[in-house]
């Protein structure tokens, strides 16, 4: 039972490792605690998986370093993993944005990362519980609910916390800290926000409407939709901006980012029209501008808005502030924010710089994409360059 390197994970990162170590001719083990390979993967993207990004750069990536992130994805760019996809014949498409997707399925990616690894002879094990992680006189020794497997390398690519319904655990962060490696704060990110009482009640009956707007944090923004929730808000924009999110803080909110509010509300100055039903040019649905111009006390005809009012409502209609009172948690984020720190690793091999053989890659390293595909390049980057090392 004894290996050159295990992986301990069978998703994105994991696979990819596995496959380039064992292209290189190391004896490759893969174990997971999972009955099904890559359940990620297979979900990821509305189940056409957006794969990858073509603009993945460091800056598209939240970390306490995102200068870290830079040795892999040079190394292992989208381009290489387009070029993966292309040899498997695997039809996708550019949706938005640089975003790649499947045509048909998500499977297909893992099928294509599945016959990776058994074209490298990457010996894979499912349904194997980790019981214990401990050290050898050469390596790491791994005793699990189906036997004990040594390897010379361990490579831990167990990913986030979230979804916790189809097996994610935080069993990465416990062996990081069980060899001395410090983990960063763990939150929930790319994930909707919720609302205080007041304003859930009051934007409940909105659930459903979606706004093209521009979302900030400080200098952090991000020009996508925001979708009213019965709990809050969701959507591209917020997803993306809840990954900067810190409790108790606001988001800004431009409603109207193509329009200059003050010059259509000075062309409404005489008008008879209520405010509510002018909006409807400007692409809000009715029943979203009577709640939120009620909530500014404006639902007024043109000609009854003064000069005064109609410049704080412009302000306002660019720079609306909301103040989440939490997230929808690890159940509903498609990632986790933070994890093993990146002073602790190698940003060229993703080895722990004090424990020789110790790699960490993928969602468990404090390295978190953006929204499109971001994640995974990062899962097959990072896997690509620890499956190099070894
Ligand atoms: C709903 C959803 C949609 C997403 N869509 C996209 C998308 O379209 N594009 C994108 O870039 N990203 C997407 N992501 C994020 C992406 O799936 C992850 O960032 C990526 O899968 C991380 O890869 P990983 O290999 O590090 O971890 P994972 O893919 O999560 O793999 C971790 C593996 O470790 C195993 N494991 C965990 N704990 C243990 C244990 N104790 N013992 C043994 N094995 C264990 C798990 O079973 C799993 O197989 C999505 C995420 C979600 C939740």
């Amino acid at each position: 039972m004894h290996f050159d390197v295990i992986v301990l994970g069978a998703g994105a990162a994991g696979m990819m490792c596995a496959a380039t170590a064992g292209q290189r001719g190391r004896r490759v083990l893969l174990l997971d605690h999972a009955d099904k390979l890559a359940e990620k993967i297979r979900i990821s993207g509305g189940g056409r998986s957006n794969f990858t990004n073509l603009q993945a750069r460091h800056d598209c990536y939240v970390s306490e370093n995102p200068n870290f992130c830079r040795s892999a994805l040079a190394q292992y760019t989208p381009r290489d993993f387009i070029a993966l996809v292309e040899r498997y014949g695997i039809a996708y498409h550019e949706k938005k944005l640089g975003q790649l997707f499947c045509d048909d399925s998500s499977q297909q990616i893992i099928d294509m990362l599945d016959e990776e690894c058994r074209a490298a002879g990457v010996e894979r094990r499912m349904g194997a519980r980790v019981e214990q992680v401990g050290r050898s006189d050469d390596g790491f020794v791994v005793a699990t609910s189906i036997g004990s497997f040594s390897a010379e390398s361990l490579v831990v690519a167990t990913g986030g916390l979230s979804i916790p319904q189809i097996g994610a655990t935080p069993l990465g962060y416990q062996i990081a800290e069980q060899f001395g490696l410090p983990v960063t704060a763990l939150t929930p990110a790319l994930v909707p926000l919720t609302f205080h009482v007041d304003d859930a009640t009051r934007f409940a009956p909105l659930a459903g409407v979606s706004l093209d707007t521009e979302v900030r944090i400080g200098k952090v923004r991000f020009r996508e939709n925001v979708l009213f929730t019965h709990k809050g808000l969701s959507g591209p924009a917020i997803l993306q901006i809840s990954s900067y999110w810190q409790p108790g803080q606001e988001i800004i909110i431009d409603l109207l980012p193509e329009t200059d509010a003050e010059a259509w509300l000075e062309e409404r100055a005489g008008s008879e029209q209520l405010l509510a039903n002018a909006m409807g040019e400007l692409g809000w649905p009715k029943r979203f501008a009577e709640a939120w111009l009620e909530g500014q006390g404006a639902n007024v005809r043109g000609k009854d808005l003064s000069p005064k009012k109609r410049r704080q409502l412009a302000v306002t209609l660019h720079n609306w502030r909301v103040l989440p009172n939490g997230t929808q948690g690890y159940k509903k984020a498609e990632v986790t924010r933070g994890g093993v720190s990146t002073k602790a690793l190698s940003s060229k091999t993703m080895m722990a710089n004090e424990v020789p053989g110790l790699f960490f890659i993928g969602e468990v390293v404090d390295i978190t994409g953006w929204l499109g595909g971001y994640n995974f390049q990062w899962a097959w980057s990072s896997g690509f360059v620890a499956g190099k090392n070894c």
